[in-house]
Formats: structure tokens, C-alpha cells, sequence
């Protein structure tokens, strides 16, 4: 299978410093421009996007058959980022019985009595399945960042809330997703980039369209006040906790089509790599297959 170089230009190495101001929200990073914003991009992405579902229900039949991998898929992006667009779109293809979304909101009460990556931990996906995680545990390093009273909701044990804490969380989650990946677990991890600009037109839509009301939060108003802050919260977080076995990608999500495909390919390309097989099964048991071949065949 041709090896996708433009999707390594989305991948953030472990140690590479981040900028997102300088990260395009609209195109893949410069240099053999496979796809861009333009309506024939949007042609070859919507064929790029069918292919790759169906690349992607092939690769999770072999996941659901192999049974000893699973796929942890992370979505993470500001409020109208198109997290749940693109769960819709990618994963439509993919039998409902191999795979689980899960989304993580405001913790309740009996999840705060908890360490923080306990609510997570229980939806993680089993072997042979993907779990898609709509925000996660790193909302702990965003939301929790930016707002100082919900680290203070925590009940965590006193002391200083400076660099060090944070430094801590960064390494309990590297730590955490070095011990999944080790017991088989893969994980991608994609944060959707898009422009403030590009989220006020999608909340004004959202005001603006009655099918989408329920879609509107005042709370997003509030958040957006915070962008900046979001942004480097964000910017840190890539920094410290994209590794070689957990990497984070960042997508240009202001073109929705762009977005799904580019998440598509990546996932399918990563279970691809796996080099998966449908099991061989032994001669005892090929026996009984054709011997229950023949009898079926005798009932006519
Ligand atoms: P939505 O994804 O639009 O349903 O919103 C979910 C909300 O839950 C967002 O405003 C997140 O900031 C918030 N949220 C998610 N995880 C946490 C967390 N660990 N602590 C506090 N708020 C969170
Ligand atoms: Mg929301």
C-alpha cells in the first residue's frame, strides 16, 4: 500500500515546539500540495473519504477477527471544531458492534471522587474494538488548565498549582498511554484546528438555523472569550504529550470535508500498518468445516 507522506506533515514529533497561529486551518502544510481548499480538492477528498471508509471497515474486521489490538481514537477541538461531524462521517461505515463513542463532559460528582483518568479508563475499548473518545482525559489539561475553580472542584490533594502540577499531569498521561500501548492498545489522537474566525460563522449558523439551536450553549460564548488561553493550553499539550507510540495530529478542520478525510486515511493507514490477517484455522478444523460442508449439502 502507498505510504501517505502528507499525513506525517500532520503528526506533531515528540519534543517539535508548537505554534498553532503558524498551522494552517484550511490546507495540509505546504510542499506537493495533495489537497488544498479548492472545489476539485473537494472532489478528490470526497472520493479520498469513500475510499477510505471502505479501507477502514475492511481494517476493523481484521481488528474484530485478530482480537488483539484495540483502537483508541481521541477527538479533541474547540466547541464547534466538528468533533461529532466527523465521529458521524468517518465511522459510518464500520459495523456498530466493534466500536463505542463515548463523550466526556462536566464530571459529576461520583467521577470527581475518582482520580482523574478513572471515568476514561472504564470506556476503554476492549480487544478487537475501536473506542472513539469525544473529548477525554485531556480535557484535564485544557478545560481544568483555563479555568482555576474547576481544578479547585477536584478535591485533589493541597499544594501548589504552578508549572510542576502541570508537568505531572503531562507525565501521568505519557505514562498511562505508554502502559495501553504496550498491552496492545493504539492510539490516535487528533486535535481539529479551526480559525476563531471560522467558529464565529459556525455559532452564528448555529443561531441562525433552527435545526440547530439545540446545538447552542451560551457556554460557548463564554468559552470563546477564553480562545486564547485555549489555544496555548493547547499548544502545551501537543508539545508535551504527542510520543512515538501516542501521537497527536493536528487537523486544519475549517473545510469539514478536509477534516473527515484526512482522519479517515489516518486511521485506516494505522491499522493498516498493523499488517493484520483473518486467522488460520488448523487442519482439525478445516476438517469439521468440510464435513459440516457435505452435510449441509446432502440436506437439500
Ligand atoms: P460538549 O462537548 O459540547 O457536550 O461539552 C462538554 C463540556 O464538558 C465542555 O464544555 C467541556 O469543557 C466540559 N468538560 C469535559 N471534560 C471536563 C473536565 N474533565 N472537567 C471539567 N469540564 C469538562
Ligand atoms: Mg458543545
Amino acid at each position: 500500500m502507498m505510504k501517505k507522506k502528507y499525513l506525517d506533515r500532520l503528526r506533531i514529533d515528540p519534543g517539535e515546539r508548537v505554534n498553532l497561529n503558524t498551522i494552517d486551518t484550511k490546507g495540509i502544510p505546504a510542499r506537493n500540495q495533495t489537497i488544498s481548499g479548492t472545489e476539485t480538492a473537494k472532489e478528490r477528498a470526497e472520493e479520498l473519504l469513500e475510499a477510505s471508509r471502505a479501507e477502514l471497515a475492511k481494517a476493523q474486521g481484521l481488528l474484530w477477527a485478530n482480537n488483539i489490538y484495540s483502537i483508541l481514537i481521541i477527538l479533541q477541538g474547540m466547541d464547534t471544531a466538528g468533533k461529532d461531524g466527523t465521529i458521524k462521517h468517518v465511522m459510518s461505515g464500520i459495523n456498530p458492534q466493534g466500536c463505542r463513542v463515548h463523550s466526556f463532559g462536566v464530571p459529576t460528582e461520583e467521577e470527581l471522587d475518582h482520580d482523574f483518568l478513572w471515568r476514561t479508563t472504564l470506556k476503554l475499548p476492549g480487544r478487537g474494538e475501536i473506542g472513539i473518545f469525544n473529548r477525554s482525559y485531556y480535557e484535564e489539561l485544557l478545560v481544568v488548565k483555563v479555568h482555576p475553580e474547576v481544578l479547585a472542584r477536584q478535591r485533589i490533594p493541597p499544594g501548589k498549582r504552578g508549572q510542576k502540577f502541570w508537568e505531572a499531569r503531562y507525565e501521568d498521561i505519557n505514562a498511562f498511554e505508554r502502559y495501553l500501548t504496550r498491552n496492545g492498545t493504539i492510539i490516535l489522537k487528533f486535535f481539529l484546528h479551526i480559525s476563531k474566525e471560522e467558529q464565529r460563522e459556525r455559532l452564528l449558523e448555529r443561531l441562525d438555523n433552527g435545526e440547530k439551536y439545540w446545538k447552542f450553549s451560551s457556554g460557548d460564548l463564554a468559552e470563546r472569550e477564553y480562545w486564547e488561553q485555549y489555544q496555548e493550553a493547547y499548544e502545551r499539550m501537543l508539545e508535551r504529550t504527542s510520543s512515538k507510540e501516542a501521537p497527536w495530529y493536528v487537523i486544519p478542520a475549517d473545510y469539514k470535508w478536509l477534516a473527515w478525510t484526512l482522519v479517515a486515511d489516518i486511521i485506516s493507514s494505522r491499522i493498516q500498518a498493523l499488517d493484520l490477517h483473518y486467522p488460520i484455522v488448523s487442519d482439525e478444523k478445516l476438517g469439521e468445516i468440510r464435513k459440516a460442508q457435505d452435510l449441509l449439502r446432502d440436506q437439500r
